[in-house]
């Protein structure tokens, strides 16, 4: 078997992106989806309206309540969540088959999602990273010069900050996303080693089988 075939069998990993809002998780994920086009991106289920320039199907599936519980009660989602007086779901379906075509799946999910698909089924396919702001200040500067939130969802948000931040030591990898380049870099990095991780490779198993044919055959 030549080294192409074994990656072909490569297992899909989860991997989790979450921070507080405006720490820069969104443009971190849209970076590693332009550097990779073989990575889906888990669209969630959202109750919240959409903003300026969000498409529904592309950046959230827009639903009403009704519409998200019942998605809940029929077991569709992955994980859900209550976030600043909305719910927030991935749906499990589109995470199988990419994972099944062992394609890698992004999540931009808070911490209670994280933990969520960390105790799942699949958790051993699992990659968390937490991403800081370098301080408290750039973080409510980040949040003002996106220009997305009214003063008053800026303020919810910055009032929920530190609620998010406090779980950032349940996650694999943390990132203090200072500067953009390096903070993308690192991801990079781990995405990478992440990928080798015996468990994502089902095809080892029988590539060692072959070498210990060819072993016997040849040395032994
Ligand atoms: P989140 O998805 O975590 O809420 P965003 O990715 O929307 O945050 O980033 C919030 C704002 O901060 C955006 O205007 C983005 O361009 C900017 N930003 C992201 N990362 C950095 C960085 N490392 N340095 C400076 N600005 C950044
Ligand atoms: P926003 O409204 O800014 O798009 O997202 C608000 C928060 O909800 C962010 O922390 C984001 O990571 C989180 N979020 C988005 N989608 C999901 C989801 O499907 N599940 C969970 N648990 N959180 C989500």
């Amino acid at each position: 078997m030549r080294s192409s075939d074994r990656s072909a069998e490569r297992r899909g990993l989860l991997i989790i992106l979450s921070s507080p809002s405006g720490a820069g998780k969104s443009t971190l994920a849209r970076r590693l989806m332009a550097w990779d086009e073989t990575l889906s991106f888990s669209v969630s289920a959202t109750t919240r309206a959409p903003r300026d320039g969000e498409e529904d199907g592309v950046h959230y599936h827009f639903v009403d309540v009704p519409g998200f519980k019942h998605m809940v009660e029929e077991g569709e989602m992955l994980e859900h969540a209550h976030v600043f007086g909305n719910f927030y779901g991935s749906p499990a379906a589109p995470v199988r088959k990419a994972i099944e075509e062992g394609r890698d799946v992004l999540f931009d999910v808070d911490w209670q999602g994280a933990q969520q698909i960390s105790n799942s089924v699949l958790r051993d396919h699992v990659l968390s990273i937490f991403v800081l702001p370098p301080s408290i200040k750039e973080l409510r500067r980040r949040l003002e010069t996106r220009g997305q939130d009214s003063a008053e969802t800026i303020g919810k948000r910055m009032e929920k900050s530190w609620d998010e931040i406090s779980h950032w030591d349940g996650y694999d990898y943390v990132l203090v996303n200072d500067d953009l380049e390096v903070s993308f870099e690192r991801l990079k990095t781990i995405i990478a080693a992440e990928r080798l991780r015996r468990v994502q490779q089902p095809g080892l198993m029988g590539f060692v089988r072959g070498l210990q044919s060819e072993f016997e055959e040849v040395e032994g």
